[in-house]
């Protein structure tokens, strides 16, 4: 169950944490009974987007990939360099 729903009061500054919908409602209605009695529930809903964490995963993890392969092609570059003081001594 995603938890993408937060209510906002309508009446003070109150509002649930992410819940599911109906959880959220719940608690709204909760909060009006002990806070706000005989006030019909208002405010309003706030809907978490960009819930797709599986698709930011796979971003980071092919970020990573990429730092990687940068990391291992600079590796290379410099161990090609490396064999220069080799041939200053083979030439003495
Ligand atoms: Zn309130």
């Amino acid at each position: 169950m995603a938890a993408n729903y937060r209510y906002w009061c309508g009446e003070c500054h109150y509002r649930t944490s992410w819940l599911t919908e109906s959880q959220g409602a719940d608690q709204q209605d909760r909060h009006y009974a002990e806070r706000h009695p005989g006030i019909e529930p208002g405010g309003r809903v706030e809907v978490r987007r960009g819930s797709g964490g599986g698709l930011g995963c796979l971003a980071l993890v092919g970020l990573l990939f990429l730092v990687l392969l940068l990391a291992a092609t600079c590796q290379d570059s410099q161990s090609s360099g490396a064999p220069a003081p080799t041939a200053t001594y083979r030439a003495l």
